[in-house]
């Protein structure tokens, strides 16, 4: 088989169709992510753009390619918009549109006022060398930090795709080609076969970007409580006994606190559950805004118990913040439908004393909050004197 401009067309019409469709099927797996619908669109648009302009020795010349181009534009719109949409950037259509009429009009122009094959494949150029810039500059500059793998690479393909369109600008297009693109030599032809390579590289970067995106989008929601949004419980104890392991080789100290709201059964029996859950997302909330240093980590340890982990806290500043927890709790009841609900919480408090590893901690701090509930509730007990102590009237229950 000789690769020439019909085997290169056919080749690459037989490419757009394949993802084209492998992307429908792919919307129908998927369904629901308006990013990949876009792109579908947008690839549907590139086969029916590469099928006009192939095929417009067969058709009625002027509105085939003026057809060809108008697709070929709206591929390269719905390409940038899922692009934007990606990135969960605001895109103003405006912009996008106003360049693609502008790029039709010189078609026209260079179609039907002064026809010249060679100008309109530099009009396509300078098109397109802007579009794959604006996506490859939109994918560099607002990559989220979980996904700069699948951007980088993303972007490197446009970044691609542009410099060929640049290249393009300066190739000659053979003197003889009349409208024919079949005839418009050996330089133009490497760049259709160089964009056929492109355009199979920037569909496995699009799924690229997809899987990125989706793995981040699990993992967030496998590490999230439904509820409160905090981390659920697996999350903060497999990051909690990293914490353990890192602040004990640094040699700096780490407190657990356990906090668990007093008489819940009791608000949700008088204001019913949905009710429940609206103070436990308040609670959440308030525990949020106490807790802003980065090395610590709070997550839902089940039902109406929270877990904080304070790495490189030492125990007098871990006092401090559940005293910080109670003043705030006390300024802000729960607000319900007609009602605000005060509520209170214990706390159980454990220091790291090196040994044993985060379910030590959590034993000790659980020991300490069941003392601070027998010892009247709305307090905070230190497990190191708890556990010390002969009694439980003796322990360290301070209020919080
Ligand atoms: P104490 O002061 O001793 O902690 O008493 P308490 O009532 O807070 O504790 P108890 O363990 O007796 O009851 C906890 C209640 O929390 C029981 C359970 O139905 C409720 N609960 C657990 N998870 C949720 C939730 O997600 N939403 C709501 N609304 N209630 C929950
Ligand atoms: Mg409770
Ligand atoms: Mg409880």
């Amino acid at each position: 088989m000789s690769l020439d401009f019909p085997t290169i067309t056919v080749l690459g019409f037989l490419l757009c169709i394949g993802i084209a469709v492998g992307f429908s099927l792919l919307l129908i797996v998927l369904r629901g992510q308006p990013v990949l619908r876009q792109w579908t669109v947008s690839l549907w648009l590139l086969t029916l753009g590469v099928t006009l302009l192939a095929l417009r020795p067969y058709l009625p010349l002027v509105p085939a390619v003026l057809a060809g181009n108008a697709a070929m534009a709206g591929c390269g719109l719905m390409m940038l918009r899922g692009v934007a949409l990606h990135l969960d950037q605001p895109l103003p259509l405006w912009r996008p549109l106003l360049m693609a009429a502008a790029f039709m009009a010189c078609i026209f122009a260079f179609l039907v006022l002064w026809p010249d094959l060679g100008l309109r494949l530099q009009v396509f150029s300078v098109f397109a060398l802007i579009v794959d810039g604006w996506i490859a500059g939109l994918l560099l500059r607002h990559a989220p930090p979980q996904q700069r793998t699948s951007c980088r690479l993303a972007a490197a393909v446009f970044l691609a795709e542009a410099a060929l369109y640049a290249l393009r600008l300066f190739l000659p297009v053979a003197p003889d080609a009349g409208e024919d693109i079949m005839r418009t030599g050996s330089p133009m032809f490497a760049t259709y076969i160089a964009g056929v390579l492109l355009e199979l590289a920037r569909c496995f970067a699009m799924v690229l970007l997809l899987v990125e995106r989706m793995l981040v989008d699990l993992r967030r929601t496998a590490r999230t409580d439904g509820l409160t949004g905090l981390l659920n419980r697996s999350a903060v104890l497999a990051d909690g006994q990293a914490r353990l392991q890192q602040v004990r080789r640094q040699r700096r100290p780490l407190v657990l606190l356990l906090v668990d709201v007093d008489h819940f059964k009791k608000i949700n029996d008088r204001w019913g559950h949905l009710a429940g859950d609206q103070v436990l997302c308040h609670f959440a909330a308030v525990l949020q805004h106490c807790v802003q240093d980065r090395d610590h980590l709070l997550g839902r340890y089940g039902g109406e118990e929270f877990v904080l982990v304070l790495a490189g806290s030492t125990q007098h500043e871990a006092i401090e913040l559940a005293a910080a927890i109670r003043v705030r709790l006390q300024q802000r009841p729960a607000p319900l439908a007609g009602a605000q609900v005060a509520v209170t919480a214990s706390v159980g408090l454990a220091v790291d004393e090196g040994q044993g590893d985060l379910s030590t901690l959590l034993a000790a701090a659980d020991a300490a909050l069941y003392r601070a509930k027998a010892e009247g509730r709305d307090r905070l007990v230190c497990a190191s004197r708890a556990a010390d102590s002969p009694s439980p009237i003796a322990v360290d229950a301070a209020p919080v």
